[in-house]
Parts: structure tokens; C-alpha cells; sequence
């Protein structure tokens, strides 16, 4: 069982390796979340991702655009892990995180997801459980007891995910009695109630209408300040609007990242360019 209180790095002992800090060429140093080396994962003989080299910068928000197949999914899941729970898949490479290796193995997957959390493009909160065990599952799920202790993560998360204010009078309330939006603001506060350092989205807004996705985008603002974000869009303004970094992938391949005002106003890859102006995908 995971013992919450400890530091998230604490407990694993992971291989260390020497650390870059300069993720898109710039002079400044940025520190990084993930280093990501000569990353490939199949699923049964298939090739979903090819020889990735990636550095995601920490606090700030990296988008994985490119077209429908292209790997981000994939691509994503592999930061937590995710991936191995699809039955014979397997991965070549190192993910480093904080310039330790994920898949080193002595690391224990559970861990792993803990530190990195994930919200999917369904909002998929638990349908018979209240709004307020929605938030905590994660929690219960790792043997916290303590109630003033999941009172409390409960409504920090629910303040952290800008909804306390709408649902602190229903947190009895099944979370069906909430719309789409407040669902999807609702799986990102159970993401965060488990204190993680990562929170990878996939299309996190594509079920949504343009009110709930601008609250949505808000709220990753927001939350660059404390947290590495990496998100998959195939909205391309929305990459414009909520990302600092932009990778486009094609055909399991990273062809391109950089400064997300680069990538779209001048990327140095004519594939990117016709992607982003739309001539494919
Ligand atoms: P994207 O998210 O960019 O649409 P995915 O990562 O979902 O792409 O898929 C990348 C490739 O891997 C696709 O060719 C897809 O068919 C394949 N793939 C994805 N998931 C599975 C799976 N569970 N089993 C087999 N192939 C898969
Ligand atoms: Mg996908």
C-alpha cells in the first residue's frame, strides 16, 4: 500500500541520470518534467510510436496535436504508465521524470500513476457514487482512513479544479447531477486529490461546449503555476491558447516541437505546416 504522507519521490529508488534543462534550444535553462529517449511502443507487431526524443519543460503546459492515429494517445498514456494496461503492448526507451527512470524495475506502476495522473476525453467519474467520493476515490483506493485528512484534500481539490464554490452544498449529490463541464472540472479534481506533479489530458475538452471548454482552459492556467501539464488536442486553437510547447506527431512520429507561437506562426517542418494550415489531417 502506498503510504500518502511520505514525499511522492521518497519512497522509489530510481536509477538517476544527468539532467538537460534546455528543451527547445533556448539560452535560459528550463527545468524539465519528463526526458523522453528513443521512446518506441508496439501493440502486438504494430509500431504505434517510433524513436520519440522528447523534453517536456515543468510548469508549463506541452500539447501533442497531429492527426487521428498518430500516437498521441499512446504516446501520453506512456507518461504514467497507462499503456501497460493494454495487453500485449511493449515499449523500448527510457521516460525519465525529475531525471529518474519510470520504467526502471523497481518502480511500482501504482506509484507511478499516483505522481503522474491522468483525465481522459469522457469524463469518467464513478456514476453511482457522490460527487464528494468521486473526489476522494484515489485516496480510498491507496488506504487513507483519516476523515479530516480527505475532508480536507477533498476541498482543496474541489477549490484547485474551480468547483467548490458550485457543488460544496452537494457533495452527497450523485456527480450525475452535474453537468458536462462540472464532470470534466470534477475527474481533474480527483486527478489532483492524490497531490500529484503531472496531470496529462487527453482531448479533455472535446466532449464539451465552448463555455465549459473556456472554464476548462481557465482552469489549465491556472494550474501551470503548481503543476507540469501535457495535453492531446485536435483543436488546434486550443493548443494556441492553453499550451507554452507544442510537439506534432505524425505516423508515430515527434516531427516537430518547440515554442508554441513558433510551431504555428513558423515551423521548420513542411509537415507541420501543412498539418497546422490544414492541408492533412
Ligand atoms: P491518437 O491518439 O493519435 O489518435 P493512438 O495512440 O490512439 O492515436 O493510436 C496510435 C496507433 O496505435 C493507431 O494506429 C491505433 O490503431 C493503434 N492502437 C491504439 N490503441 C490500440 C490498442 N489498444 N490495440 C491495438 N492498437 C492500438
Ligand atoms: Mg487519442
Amino acid at each position: 500500500m502506498v503510504n500518502l504522507a511520505m514525499p511522492a519521490s521518497d519512497p522509489i529508488i530510481f536509477e538517476t541520470h544527468e539532467r538537460r534543462t534546455d528543451p527547445v534550444g533556448e539560452a535560459e535553462e528550463t527545468p524539465l518534467s519528463f526526458e523522453i529517449r528513443n521512446l518506441s511502443i508496439w501493440y502486438g507487431e504494430k509500431r504505434a510510436i517510433d524513436g520519440v526524443n522528447l523534453d517536456i519543460p515543468s510548469n508549463a503546459v506541452t500539447s501533442i496535436i497531429g492527426p487521428s492515429g498518430c500516437g498521441k494517445s499512446t504516446f501520453l498514456r506512456s507518461l504514467n504508465r497507462m499503456h501497460e494496461l493494454v495487453p500485449r503492448t511493449r515499449l523500448e526507451g527510457t521516460v525519465l521524470l525529475l531525471g529518474k527512470n519510470l520504467y526502471a524495475s523497481e518502480v511500482d506502476p501504482a506509484i507511478v500513476r499516483r505522481r503522474v495522473g491522468m483525465v481522459f476525453q469522457k469524463s469518467n467519474p464513478f456514476p453511482t457514487m457522490s460527487i464528494g467520493e468521486n473526489v476522494i476515490i484515489g485516496l480510498r483506493l491507496n488506504g487513507v482512513r483519516d476523515r479530516k485528512y480527505l475532508n480536507e484534500r477533498l476541498e482543496k481539490s474541489l477549490r484547485m479544479s474551480a468547483l467548490w464554490d458550485e457543488v460544496k452544498d452537494d457533495l452527497h449529490k450523485p456527480r450525475t447531477s452535474l453537468s458536462g463541464g462540472q464532470q470534466q472540472r470534477l475527474c481533474i479534481a480527483r486527478a489532483l486529490a492524490v497531490e500529484p506533479e503531472v496531470i496529462l489530458m487527453d482531448e479533455p475538452c472535446s466532449a464539451l461546449d465552448p463555455i465549459a471548454t473556456a472554464k476548462i482552459e481557465e482552469l489549465i492556467h491556472e494550474l501551470k503555476k503548481q503543476y507540469t501539464i501535457v495535453i492531446v488536442t485536435h483543436n488546434m486553437q486550443q493548443a494556441g491558447r492553453v499550451s507554452d510547447y507544442t510537439a506534432f506527431f505524425y505516423l508515430g512520429r515527434l516531427i516537430e516541437f518547440g515554442q508554441t507561437s513558433k510551431i504555428f506562426s513558423n515551423p521548420s517542418q513542411k509537415q507541420t505546416e501543412d498539418y497546422i494550415t490544414g492541408r492533412f489531417g
